[in-house]
């Protein structure tokens, strides 16, 4: 399949709900279709091609039901949104001491591709960055670079809940040929002793993961994993131990959005990461599981109409992580198919 082609899968448009939340999602999308703010990525010439039009918005309850508007089945790379991934399943393979003796846990306040680490510890800031997300793939366990591929694919497969995923081969290509920066970090962090010597299979290993093809449907079953404590939602299996999705979320809501991380905390509050295609995954805690793509970006790499959109969502039905704290949150109201709202 080339690059950007729908994936028409097993996806059943019976599944979409019709109710207030759908209508209120379809506003959304409407209201923000017009807005053009921001430019594609143009780092490697296949994001420089991205459609500025696709805009697709698609929420997952954790009784499976979808609610979704716009190119929801439209495929791209996911980015930086896999380091949220790659990380719950390196909390598994070496433990959460192990993982934060090498990747720290604090925001950065500098651009995601800053080639800067820890002054005292040497540690890149968090497994957010680009510098922490090549330490955490670095870590992943295996007998060989198959194995470990192997194996961040079948995590992979366990969140998105179907086998239909595959690498764009051309994206992986020209984020291995252009990323000198990357390999810096890398070769620096080696040099502190926070990456091992494989150096270049790792950095391999990372601009897979990078160029793993999802649409945004597929990001919101992963959200909504997360919601589910590390359940997927639609088939029931588990994606990563329930013990790591606190630490998951955490770094998510410190650190998921660049350094929008804090304003996004305040407007939005909650756990959520972005990626240079476009996409962002937002986790409401045992709710629900949002994602929105679109690839216009702001000049911090976050999707100028996903921040809208979220922002819009999380103020309209109370998601902020202290409404829902302090009971003020309608997420009830929102997933019932009753006008309520
Ligand atoms: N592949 C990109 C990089 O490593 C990912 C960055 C991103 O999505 N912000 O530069």
């Amino acid at each position: 399949m080339a690059s950007g082609d729908n994936r028409e899968a097993e996806i059943n448009p019976s599944e979409v709900v019709a109710s207030p939340f759908q209508s209120f999602l379809n506003d959304l999308h409407l209201k923000y279709q017009s807005l053009r703010d921001g430019k594609v990525a143009t780092y490697i010439p296949e994001l420089a091609k991205a459609n500025p039009d696709l805009f697709g918005i698609c929420a997952i309850a954790l009784d499976g039901r979808v609610f979704e508007v716009g190119d929801c089945h439209q495929l791209f790379t996911i980015q930086s949104i896999s380091k949220v991934f790659v990380y719950g399943m390196v909390l598994e393979d070496r433990g959460r001491d192990y993982v934060l003796s090498k990747v720290g846990v604090e925001p950065t306040g500098d651009a995601f591709n800053a080639i800067v680490l820890d002054e005292s510890s040497k540690r890149p800031y968090n497994p957010m960055v680009n510098a922490g997300a090549i330490a955490t793939t670095s870590l992943i366990k295996g007998a060989g670079p198959t194995e470990r591929l192997n194996r961040m694919l079948d995590m992979f497969r366990r969140y998105i809940g179907h086998n239909d995923i595959f690498i764009d081969i051309s994206v992986f290509m020209s984020e291995r040929t252009t990323g000198h920066r990357n390999r810096a970090m890398a070769h620096l962090m080696h040099h502190f002793g926070m990456i091992d010597e494989k150096i270049d299979e790792a950095i391999d290993l990372y601009f897979q993961q990078c160029s793993l093809m999802v649409n945004c449907h597929d990001l919101a079953v992963m959200a909504a994993t997360l919601a589910n404590n590390g359940i997927n939602p639609i088939t029931g299996e588990q994606a990563v131990d329930s013990s790591y999705v606190k630490d998951i979320l955490s770094v998510m809501y410190t650190c998921g959005m660049y350094n929008y991380a804090g304003e996004w905390a305040y407007k939005v509050g909650l756990p959520a990461k972005s990626g240079i295609s476009g996409g962002i995954i937002v986790v409401v805690p045992n709710q629900i599981g949002i994602a929105v793509f679109s690839p216009l970006l702001d000049e911090r790499g976050n999707s100028v109409r996903g921040v809208k959109v979220c922002e819009e969502l999380s103020r309209h039905f109370g998601l902020h992580m202290f409404d829902l704290a302090m009971g003020r949150c309608k997420v009830l109201e929102m997933l019932s198919n009753e006008e309520k709202i």
